[in-house]
């Protein structure tokens, strides 16, 4: 598995660095009903990694904060965290704003029938991936079966209300590459998407978010064992659009990790650039951030950076331009 090497030598990213704290990205665990080819965590129905109550709790501390608008909560599937409902009630009871990054599928697992209802009850947004609108390509990427999976969620979605004018329910979906070349324009794919899905599956969204991969992890090592890491990383480094720089999610957000340690985003999460305590030079957790200002702490960055400011820009909010 791609870890650190080779992405950390000698990295010509320019230096970045922290604006006030806004967004926490949370973690909540590797458990997975699935098992998808670019997925940067390596989640699994084996991983046993799951965020314990007293994470969860500092989590509800730092969500305090008078500027902390939104928790984006991501997995594996994060909806598997037995604590996941006892965190989103709580969150937004306190007027947070909660993102559910979603698979879809997970919502036609047995035992997860009523969690459509939980989400619409208290209005979580929903982001889930479908990284093409093509059966095969879905299927190739994440999964025999996949495909006829998510169509279910996503109709189960629009039925319970999401995508629908003035219910104020939310339902985004991603697009990632299906291999080693950037994603084309965002508005031009989401048209592309809103015409096939409504004609073929009556399918309703809101927006398309459009993704690059990152060459890490699970798509990392799959490029190494084609032969063409080099050959991406070089059209990473040649699409380099400094326009990108403003948008860049690490500027307002943090990631945290199952064990509650933090990082400037999740793919630095999976690289294990952890941010360092400014005094102890330990490794930051979350409950040192309780009451710890962030703005204009340095972003760790290496050659995997140059994923989020290639061509259209990338981020978990799609594009930047
Ligand atoms: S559904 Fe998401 S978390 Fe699960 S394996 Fe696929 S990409 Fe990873
Ligand atoms: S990978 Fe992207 S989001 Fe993460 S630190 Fe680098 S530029 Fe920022």
């Amino acid at each position: 598995m791609l870890d650190t090497w080779p992405l950390l030598q000698n990295s010509q990213f320019p230096e970045i660095h922290r604006s006030k704290l806004e967004i926490l990205q949370v973690n909540l665990g590797y458990l997975c009903n699935q098992t998808c080819l670019h997925c940067h965590v390596n989640a699994g129905p084996k991983r046993t990694e799951l965020m314990t109550a007293q994470t969860i709790s500092d989590i509800l501390a730092v969500l305090k904060q008078p500027d902390v608008h939104t928790l984006d909560l991501t997995g594996g599937a994060p909806e598997m965290n037995p604590l996941f409902r006892e965190l989103v009630s709580e969150a937004t009871s306190m007027g947070i704003k909660v993102i559910d990054r979603c698979n879809l599928s997970i919502l036609s697992e047995p035992g997860y029938e009523d969690l459509t209802d939980f989400l619409t009850r208290h209005k979580v947004e929903i982001v889930a991936s479908l990284p093409c609108y093509l059966e095969q390509n879905v299927d190739g990427q994440r999964g025999k079966g996949v495909y006829q999976k998510s169509i279910d969620g996503l109709q189960k979605l629009n039925q319970a209300g999401y995508a629908i004018d003035g219910t104020g329910l939310t339902l985004n979906l991603v697009y990632n590459p299906t291999g080693p070349y950037l994603p084309p324009g965002q508005q031009q794919l989401e048209t592309d998407y809103k015409n096939f899905l409504q004609q073929n599956y009556q399918i309703r969204f809101n927006q398309l978010f459009t993704i690059t991969n990152m060459p890490i992890a699970r798509f990392g090592s799959s490029l190494i064992s084609q032969g063409k890491f080099e050959e991406y990383m070089n059209l990473l480094k040649d699409s380099m659009n400094l326009a990108n720089m403003n948008g860049l999610m690490c500027k307002n957000q943090l990631s945290i990790d199952w064990l509650g340690y933090v990082y400037d985003c999740d793919f630095n999460q999976m690289l294990k650039l952890n941010l360092q305590h400014p005094q102890t030079h330990k490794n930051l957790h979350i409950r040192d951030i309780i009451e710890q200002d962030m703005i204009d702490l340095d972003i760790i960055v290496a050659d995997h950076c140059f994923g989020c400011t290639a061509g259209h820009g990338s981020s978990c909010g799609g594009a930047l331009d």
